[in-house]
């Protein structure tokens, strides 16, 4: 059934509907095609699957149909609603990876080549800042960290480096949840012909349609809230530049065999199916947990983007559907309560990671930054007491009860 022209007046209906099975089943799930390899019925077919002159699978680390639908479902759900400039709906396309930093890496090794310079955030997932710092640098392309929030300072490296290539945006980022201007950075870019990325792993197309303010490609890390239930390690890269994406992009995506495979695609596409109702109840209660945690006296700060207090809280509400569901804080003690904090928990899942329907928390400095050198964490404003909490779909009561717990230990402690 290929319900991908559907349009749908509701995010929640094309989330459920625009998977497209190429099968003659009428399987109702989508089928795993665990498959390596696709069979030709004579030389001829071969050929031409191979120059592009007869569509058709030809081998899984090129495509296969269930990644395929997860590609077209992701990329349907970046496009809702938006128009492509010439009048007609947005067309995308996605493909879908391994992880997210197979996504990353497809992105920057089909876009750049030695000389090429990144302008990116100086707060970063700690995978990405390191494959800019580490394994971009080693092929001749350097990366200028900056606060992507300070224009006057993207306007000035624009100015000093005229080898910038492209612009590198996560928002909100990790785990400080700061924000940046999508729109402006987009603005800047384009009057130059540079191109602008952004990781909207935290938001989700349902949160963040970055599109629409002009970026020209989209990453997720869909192990996170796009799977939603921890399953699987996955990625997308999603372009508006269709000739780019099926030669320049695929062809990369195909030498660095960084593809997903059926299984994995299979799990997404399950997952994606309740993503705005997961993030929905995400949202309200990472709302309520934040706003509780920010009175509570053992807490010093609370960063999350939902807060009047947080700097980047208009930014959020003019760009986002809603800030969110990923928050950090501060605890008083530093990093013994941090420690202690983490081991007094009984309900919340002590891990790193984010987006699974179990509020997860974490200790940036000793887990996800902790390759960072100390300073550099600092400068990220990454401190030794910072708590991670990706909040779950538990009832808001339940997660609150066991901070509660978790936190008078804390207070009993040192008095
Ligand atoms: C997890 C994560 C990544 C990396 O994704 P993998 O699937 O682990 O490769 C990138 N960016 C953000 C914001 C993430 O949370």
């Amino acid at each position: 059934m290929n319900t991908v022209s559907r349009r749908f007046e509701d995010f929640c209906s094309a989330a459920i509907h625009n998977v497209y099975d190429e099968g003659s089943l009428h399987s109702h799930a989508i089928p795993i095609y665990a498959s390596s390899t696709f069979v030709f019925d004579s030389a001829e077919q071969g050929m031409n699957r191979f120059s592009g002159t007869e569509p058709g699978y030809i081998y899984s680390r090129f495509a296969n149909p269930t990644t395929a639908a997860a590609e077209k479902l992701i990329a349907s759900l970046e496009a809702f609603g938006l128009n492509g400039g010439d009048g007609n709906p947005l067309t995308l396309k996605a493909l879908l990876h391994a992880s997210g930093q197979g996504a990353l890496s497809t992105l920057c090794f089909s876009l750049l080549k030695n000389g090429d310079m990144v302008l990116t955030n100086t707060a970063l997932y700690g995978g990405t800042h390191e494959f800019f710092a580490y394994l971009l640098s080693r092929s001749g392309i350097e990366t200028r960290f900056t606060d992507l929030a300070d224009l006057n300072a993207v306007d000035q490296a624009l100015d000093q480096y005229p080898q910038i290539r492209l612009i590198h945006i996560e928002s909100p980022t990790n785990p400080l949840m700061g924000c940046t201007d999508i729109e402006a950075i987009c603005k800047r870019a384009a009057a130059r012909g540079i191109k602008v990325s952004i990781d909207n792993t935290f938001a989700t197309p349902y949160l963040q349609q970055p599109f629409a303010f002009g970026v020209d490609f989209v990453y997720h890390s869909t192990t996170k809230f796009l799977n939603g239930h921890g399953t699987a390690i996955g990625g997308a890269l999603v372009g508006k530049d269709l000739d780019f994406m099926q030669t320049t992009a695929v062809k990369t995506y195909k030498l660095l065999g960084a593809n997903s495979n059926a299984f994995d695609a299979f799990l997404l596409i399950n997952g994606i199916k309740t993503l705005p109702l997961r993030m929905h109840q995400h949202s309200a209660n990472a709302a309520r947990v934040a706003t509780w945690l920010d009175a509570h006296p053992a807490v010093a700060k609370v960063n999350y983007n939902g807060l009047k207090t947080h700097p980047d809280y208009a930014l959020s509400i003019r760009q986002m559907r809603h800030p969110g569901a990923v928050l950090s804080f501060e605890l008083r003690g530093g990093i013994a309560a941090g420690k202690q904090f983490i081991n007094r928990l009984r309900m919340c899942t002590r891990a790193v990671s984010l987006g699974t329907v179990d509020t997860l928390i974490s200790h940036p400095a000793s887990m996800s930054h902790a390759i960072m050198k100390p300073e550099e964490r600092l400068k990220a404003g990454i401190t030794d007491g910072l708590i991670r909490m990706s909040v779950g779909i538990e009832a808001a009561e339940d997660i609150l009860a066991d901070l509660e717990q978790a936190l008078s230990g804390l207070a009993d402690q040192a008095a």
